[in-house]
């Protein structure tokens, strides 16, 4: 099969890519891990910190550049990182967002 475009690395960068470039053209993720998101899933010790559920009006204080990120944090929101899936989300201290299965990974993997 014939690719237009190929995205190297299925971190949640590159997953996101292929997502968004899947709609429109022949697209495969290539990863050199035995799985994607290996890196995505060790955070928030083991349960996935998806994204923080700030305003993105406060979000961007956290960050110099301003400019480059506010287009994307107004373009794509947290409500439609959430729309991606099939299940639910949790909200913890300092709006911090899990997988509401609250799954850990074994102790071994973190
Ligand atoms: C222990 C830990 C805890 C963290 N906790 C948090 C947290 O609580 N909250 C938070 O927001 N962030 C956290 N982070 C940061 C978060 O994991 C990163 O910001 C995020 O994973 C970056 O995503 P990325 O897609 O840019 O890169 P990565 O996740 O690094 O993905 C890059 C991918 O490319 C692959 N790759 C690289 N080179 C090649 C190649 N030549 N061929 C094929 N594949 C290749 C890699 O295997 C990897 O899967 C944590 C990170 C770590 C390590």
């Amino acid at each position: 099969m014939d690719y237009d475009i190929a995205v190297i690395g299925g971190g949640p960068a590159g997953i996101m890519a292929a997502i968004a470039s899947g709609k429109t053209s022949n697209v495969i993720l290539l990863e050199k891990n035995s799985s994607l998101g290996k890196k995505l899933l060790l955070t928030g010790g083991g349960r996935c910190n998806i994204t923080n559920n700030k305003p993105p009006k406060k979000l961007l204080t956290f960050f110099d550049e301003k400019n480059f990120l506010k287009t994307s944090f107004y373009t794509f929101t947290n409500e439609d990182l959430f729309d991606l899936f099939d299940f639910g989300f949790i909200e913890e201290d300092n709006n911090r967002v899990f997988p509401e299965s609250e799954k850990k990974l074994p102790a071994a993997l973190l």
